[in-house]
Formats: C-alpha cells, structure tokens, sequence
C-alpha cells in the first residue's frame, strides 16, 4: 500500500507535440503536476496552480509504468511547478533508467526553485546510465510584466553553469518592449552561457516579428543576444485556445 505521502498531485497527463523547448515539434509524454506558488500575470494553466487540481494522486511507480509505456522518445515533467514535488527526484531516478530505450527528460521549471541539488543528481545519473538518457532542465525566467520576477534565483543560472548539458535551456518569455530590454540586460550580465536561449512572446501580448526585430536591431552590440533563438509556442498555434491536453 503506497501512503499519501508518497504519491504525487497529477494535474494532467497525455502525450501530444511538444509546443516548446529544444524538443518542439516532437512527441513527447506529458506529466502535469499541479500546485505552484508564483503567480504570473499572464500564466496559461491557472487551473493547475493549485495543489488540489490534481484529479489523480500517483505514485512513482505508476508514474514510471505509464510513461515507460508511452510510443515516445520526450518525457516533460511540467505543471505546475515539478519542483515543488519532493518526490521529483524519485521520479527522475526511475525515467532515467528506463530499460528499453533512451529517453529525453525535460523539467520545465520556474525559476524560482532551487534546481541545483536536481542538476548534481543529473550529473550523477548520466555517468550511472552511460549517457543514454537525457535530463534538461527548461529554466523559465521570468521577466518583469509576469509580476514575478523578483522571485528568481540567480543561483539557478550557476546551476546551469556548474552542471552544463546540452539538453538545458533558459527561456525568456517576454510580454513588452521593457520586458526585452530587461532580457538582454540579464543576457549581456550572465555572460556565455552553456545552455540554449529561447525567446518567446507572451501570446497575445507582444508581436513574434517585434522580438525578430528587437533581435536584428541589438545583435550588433549584444553578442548572447546574436545566440538567443526567438521561439513560438507550437500548441498555441495548432490548438488555439485549448488550455489543456496539449
Ligand atoms: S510559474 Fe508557470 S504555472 Fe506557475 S504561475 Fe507562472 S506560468 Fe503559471
């Protein structure tokens, strides 16, 4: 019998096209955990805020059967926060070693959990497996229109530095023309970077083509800017308005 403490709020689970990430366009198997404690002003799964929207209560094992058992390569652990799951590094444990097949993890996170004893742990799963599976965090930082900006932890962006992957990427999700200048002043101060960089507009808040041209108009001057990729959010484009299942 697994006690409650042991099982996990599942908002949602499904498999459709990863709308986003490094992985966009793949299919990929959704794990949504519910509850987060931020509040962004323009956040696209309200209804899974909250601690008690998980309409399921997993355990790790269930979790692992049923996306082991999905036709996929991708695994996205989102939410919600994932790392406001104190179970979360059991379940990353148990994908990793997925025994069929090598697996793409991804952790969609807010940037306001600490995700370095997760990054060390990653470190050490990918020399215990021989590197066949894969676990990238999608670090979201929030920029100041979301409202939560203060709520970052720049630790994080050492996390990325100390335990660098290539699966990683910093996303900067961008809603106003402030809200870009902030991103290529937060860009220009972290200096390199060993992750990707992804800028994404907050749909229906800032025109793609402005950042495409806020991109051209500061390459000059801004040499991580010259690296960052402009990203759309794919769902949003196939299922418009569809809040859940994709
Ligand atoms: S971090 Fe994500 S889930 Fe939490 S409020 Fe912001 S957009 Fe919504």
């Amino acid at each position: 019998m697994v006690s409650s403490e042991q099982r996990m709020p599942i908002a949602e689970r499904f498999v459709s096209i990863n709308g986003e990430g490094l992985r966009a366009g793949q299919l990929s198997a959704f794990i949504r955990f519910a509850g987060c404690s931020l509040a962004c002003s323009y956040c696209d799964t309200a209804w899974a805020r909250d601690p008690f929207a998980g309409s399921e209560q997993l355990s790790v094992e269930e979790l692992v059967d049923w996306a082991f058992s999905r036709p996929v390569r991708n695994i996205t652990l989102t939410g919600g926060e994932p790392l406001e799951q104190p179970l979360l590094p059991q379940l990353v444990e148990r994908l990793v070693a997925c025994p069929e097949r090598a697996l793409a993890i991804e952790i969609e996170t807010n940037g306001a959990c600490d995700i370095s004893a997760l990054a060390a742990l990653r470190q050490q799963l990918h020399d215990r497996v021989d590197g066949q599976s894969s676990v990238g965090f999608t670090l979201d930082w929030k920029m100041p229109s979301s409202g939560m900006a203060d709520a970052m932890l720049p630790s994080n962006i050492e996390a990325l530095r100390r335990w660098p992957s290539a699966a990683d990427s910093l996303k900067l999700v961008c809603g106003t023309e402030e809200d870009l200048l902030f991103a290529m002043d937060l860009l220009d101060e972290a200096g390199p970077l060993p992750c990707a960089v992804l800028l994404s507009p907050v749909a229906g808040a800032l025109d793609p083509a402005a950042i495409a041209a806020f991109m051209a108009e500061h390459a000059a001057h801004s040499e991580t800017l010259r690296g960052a990729r402009l990203q759309l959010q794919l769902h949003k484009i196939l299922w418009p308005g569809q809040e859940k299942g994709v």
